[in-house]
């Protein structure tokens, strides 16, 4: 993509998307200019997935940038991140949530996190299953926990040309996040999000109740790893 296109891309997204829905811009592995011009269309969130490029980017970058972290995260990237993060969209585990929680108040701050739910067919993905973060929220563990605060669940459908199986999982996510809302979260406004979509699903992420989507090729091509 040549920078106009993807300033031209960021345009037409924000046109596109319904205004309850937030767009995270997925810029891992993308160079500096690339994320300038979609800043410069008007995209202040970014997605990045490598715990190594959010402090360098985050120094180079405006500061009215907010920083997401979107894939799996290793403990001992924690302390890499917590600075720089304004929502970490991968927490799948407990032990994790732990850690996040730890690093945040270590250094006097409150990090907004998800749950990642894992509802797709594949073994490689990450997550809770449903039942697991019913368990953990009913536990209370969060609760007791004061430098993070659960903004909501995000998950990934099956990589599959099969929509019917693709929405039945963008409906179990919504689902979740309703239930965990109507018992947990109720008198919590912040709890609000439901981060599901990607390039290739997003449109049908958006009509089954996603209130963020995270879109890195369509806004910037295909990456180079
Ligand atoms: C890379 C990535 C995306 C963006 O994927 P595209 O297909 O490039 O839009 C979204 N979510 C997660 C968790 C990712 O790792």
């Amino acid at each position: 993509m040549t920078l106009e296109q993807i300033k031209e891309n960021i345009t037409k997204l924000h046109n596109e998307l319904p205004d309850c829905v937030k767009l995270v811009a997925v810029s891992k592995f993308h160079p500096l200019e690339a994320l300038q011009a979609a800043y410069d269309a008007g995209q202040r969130i970014f997605g990045e997935s490598r715990a190594q490029e959010i402090g360098p980017k985050h120094a180079a970058m405006p500061g009215d940038v907010q920083w997401h972290f979107i894939g799996h995260l290793q403990s001992n990237k924690v302390r890499q991140i917590v600075p720089y993060v304004s929502l970490i969209h991968s927490i799948d585990s407990e032990r994790l949530l732990r850690c996040v929680d730890g690093e945040a108040g270590r250094i006097g701050r409150v990090v907004d996190v998800l749950l990642q739910l894992h509802v797709a067919q594949e073994e490689t993905k990450y997550g809770f299953t449903l039942d697991e973060c019913r368990a953990l929220v009913d536990s209370g563990t969060v609760d007791g926990l004061a430098n993070v605060r659960i903004c909501g669940v995000m998950g990934m459908a099956t990589n599959t040309d099969d929509e019917s199986e693709i929405r039945r999982e963008f409906r179990a996510i919504r689902n979740t996040f309703d239930s965990l809302k109507a018992s947990h979260f109720a008198e919590c406004p912040y709890f609000d999000t439901v981060s599901m979509g990607m390039s290739h699903d997003y449109r049908m992420a958006v009509d089954e109740g996603s209130t963020m989507v995270r879109i890195g090729t369509t806004i910037f091509g295909e990456r180079e790893y």
